[in-house]
């Protein structure tokens, strides 16, 4: 141990200690699956960045994101608050004439942050408002660099849109210049190394700290684009498993670079890094979510249960697995708890979410969640997790008299295979009954959902 200690000693002279205001640096990736890094077995696609945060933190294996989709699993991950508790349910539309993101009377973690001398920065996908005033640099982050919309295309010479006003056509809003601070700039290369190379920089210029990195790739999340360079690194891989796995590649040397980023600046030890997937892998872009039932949309386990991982050293251990369900609204909860004193907070607003740092740490064998909900309102869908046991309901307007239900116990079923509501009737209606009654306390859908704006129309 001294030896160990000694050798920390020399080689990080000027480390943080854990009463300094830790930085924090939380990487997204989009629709990547629940099987699809090395930290959870991924065989084909090699991920060492990704999974040094977990061999130097610690892994979890039931670690869950409040929605099934992009938009509204950001707006509970940055608010650490159940994002139907105002209206953040559905992917939002792209339109910037309609107020369409999280609420200004909400608090995000950069607006958290501000009041203690944090310096934020928000790079990549946005996806949480294109109204006036919910842009990043409205929402505390003091710079913004990547895109507004819930998707982008990768290649620079496709981005020749100067502004969302110039959208002429659904989806188009892939194609616009990308966004630094105030401006659109024209880029050259790749997004995922653009996207990299901001935050990396940022680290370099922000390290002084306290600071806040999201970075929130697109990838790999489609249209299913990758440049030779990573292309060829998977010459046994063919067709979009090859593109999916040249894309998650790519990202995975670009948290290298941020990672040796904070080595370089000699912050590492106390800057809390998370890694984790908005939601699960998707059916369309060749993702895996093994040994997890459903994808992305659905409320099985492979639409909210994601690869995460998290690292911070002064404050967590290395190389540990924690195994009870943990969600993107402990982030905020955990910051805000370690920041100290000047973090905003709005006692009419509490935070949903729990400070990790007891139960990883061992000092509490407490589950941190009596339950974790899941709600799709527009399709009448909730799910319920009680200790190991889930359940889900589907009543759309179809069967509303008789819906369909399901229970499984994950510690003995993760994968969902053996629904057995038939079997135990009163138990799945308790728990469904027990979600209901909690969605009864959220508000409804706030904004119109992503695809309702065509341009072709205006
Ligand atoms: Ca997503």
């Amino acid at each position: 141990m001294i030896a160990a200690l000694l050798a920390c000693l020399l080689t990080v002279p000027f480390a943080s200690t854990s009463d300094d205001p830790p930085n924090l640096v939380v990487i997204i990736a989009d629709d990547l699956g629940y099987a699809d890094v090395g930290f959870n077995g991924c065989q084909d696609i090699p991920t060492p960045h990704i999974d040094r945060i977990a061999a130097e933190g610690v892994r979890f294996t039931d670690g869950y994101v409040t929605s099934a989709v992009c938009g509204p699993s950001r707006a509970g991950l940055i608010t650490g608050r159940y994002q139907h508790r105002f209206g953040s349910s559905l992917n939002p539309t792209i339109d910037p004439t309609v107020h369409n993101g999280v609420p200004r009377d909400e608090l995000t973690i950069a607006e958290m942050l501000r009041p203690a001398g944090y310096t934020s920065m928000a790079v990549g996908k946005w996806h949480l408002g294109t109204f006036p005033g919910l842009r990043p640099r409205e929402r505390g982050f003091d710079e913004f660099y990547g895109f507004l919309s819930g998707g982008h295309d990768y290649f620079a010479e496709n981005l020749t849109l100067e502004d969302l006003s110039e959208v002429r056509k659904q989806w188009d809003w892939y194609r616009t210049k990308l966004l630094h601070n105030g401006e659109r700039v024209a880029t050259e290369a790749y997004l995922t190394d653009e996207l990299s190379d901001a935050a990396a920089d940022f680290v370099d210029r922000a390290h002084d700290g306290p600071f806040f990195l999201y970075l929130a790739y697109n990838a790999p999340h489609t249209p299913m684009q990758a440049t030779e360079e990573y292309l060829a690194r998977f010459p046994e891989l063919e067709g979009r498993r090859k593109v999916y796995a040249a894309m998650v590649s790519a990202m995975d040397d670009g948290i290298g670079r941020v990672l040796d980023a904070l080595d370089r600046q000699g912050v590492a030890d106390n800057t809390f890094v998370v890694f984790l997937s908005d939601n699960g892998g998707a059916r369309n872009n060749a993702s895996s979510n093994d040994p997890l039932r459903g994808f992305k949309r659905e409320l099985f386990e492979g639409g909210v249960r994601v690869p995460l991982a998290m690292r911070w050293p002064v404050q967590l251990p290395a190389g540990a697995v924690y195994e009870h369900p943990m969600t993107s609204l402990d982030i905020a909860a955990t910051i805000a708890a370690a920041a100290g004193e000047g973090v905003a907070s709005n006692p009419d607003k509490p935070l949903d979410g729990v400070d990790i740092r007891p139960f990883v740490n061992g000092r509490t064998t407490d589950r941190p969640y009596d339950a974790v909900y899941w709600w799709v309102p527009n399709h009448d869908e909730v799910a319920i997790r009680v200790g190991d046991s889930k359940a889900i309901e589907f009543r759309g307007k179809e069967n509303q008299d008789k819906p369909e239900r399901f229970l499984f116990d994950l510690a003995a079923d993760a994968s969902e295979t053996s629904n057995t509501a038939d079997r135990e009737p009163t138990a799945a209606l308790e728990l469904i009954e027990r979600v209901r009654r909690w969605t009864e306390t959220m508000v409804p859908p706030a904004y119109p959902a992503l695809g309702s704006w065509d341009p072709t129309k205006q």
